[in-house]
């Protein structure tokens, strides 16, 4: 059966890594992207230049007719889905409580708890033997701000990533006996374009070389876990959550 994975976020940064990694060990891909269609088609190209199938589809994984538009697109074009990667996240500008709109918190929550939710449910109806399927691994994208909070600035962000760790225990433990394993990744200042976003310059300049490794993590660093922990080496693993931290 052919090796068939579906990556959120995947037309930049650790997403993208991770679905050209997938690529190279074999995994016809899946590339989901919210508004940078030509950074998704170039990672698409990569797939293909690997001798791989690839669809690129935009998609809202907060909305959940966007969602299942996705998965459908997945079906048609590529077919039974082995290895799903939860990894579409935002963060925002940073923030202390007392300032935090109500909408800051709701977009986070939307698109990294509820878009998360949504992406693992197409997901599970499609991989569990219950329903028919062959069974499957999905990893979900923690962060290290589930365990150390996001003080001063990112609280929504750190609350939204501790809720998908407390997600991956729940769901592996629901889809263990259905042939599905549901781990997390958890990384620590990762070099992506996320932190511009967060309008806070020369932030991972500034924190790489706190952790105990000195330095900041590089996307591919993080796609190599992601990818043991869909591949069949991680067969006795579920309801993991392994920090791709440096050490913090
Ligand atoms: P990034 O470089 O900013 O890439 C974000 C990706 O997510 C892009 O492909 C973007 O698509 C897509 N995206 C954003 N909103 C979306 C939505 N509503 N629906 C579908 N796709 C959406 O970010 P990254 O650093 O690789 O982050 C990826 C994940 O890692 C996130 O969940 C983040 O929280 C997590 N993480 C990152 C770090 C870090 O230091 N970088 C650390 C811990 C965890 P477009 O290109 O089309 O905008």
């Amino acid at each position: 059966m052919s090796k068939i994975l579906l990556v959120t976020g995947a037309s930049r940064g650790i997403g993208a890594a991770t679905a050209r990694l997938a690529a190279d060990k074999g995994y016809d891909v899946c590339v989901n992207f919210a508004s940078k269609a030509d950074e998704a088609e170039s990672v698409a190209e990569y797939v293909r230049s690997k001798g791989q199938r690839a669809i690129t589809v935009q998609a809202d994984v907060g909305n959940e007719a966007d969602v299942l538009r996705l998965f459908k697109r997945a079906d048609a074009e590529l077919g039974q889905l082995t290895a799903f990667y939860n990894n579409a996240g935002v963060v925002d500008v940073a923030t202390r409580l007392e300032e935090m709109s109500e909408a800051s918190v709701e977009r986070m929550m939307r698109i990294n708890i509820i878009g998360s939710f949504l992406c693992a449910r197409e997901a599970v109806l499609r991989m569990s033997t219950k329903h028919g399927g062959p069974g499957g691994a999905i990893v979900n994208m923690s962060s290290a701000a589930a365990r150390l909070g996001g003080a001063n600035g990112l609280l929504h962000y750190g609350a939204s990533k501790g809720a998908i760790d407390t997600f991956t225990k729940g769901l592996a433990e629901e889809v263990g006996g259905e042939g599905i394993r549901v781990n997390a990744v958890r990384p620590g200042i990762i070099e992506t374009d996320i932190h511009d976003d967060m309008g806070v310059p020369g932030r991972v300049e500034q924190l790489g070389p706190l952790v105990p490794l000195k330095r900041s993590g590089a996307p591919e660093e993080v796609a190599e876990v992601v990818m043991w922990l869909l591949s069949d080496s991680a067969s006795y693993c579920t309801g993991t959550i392994v920090d791709v931290s440096g050490g913090r």
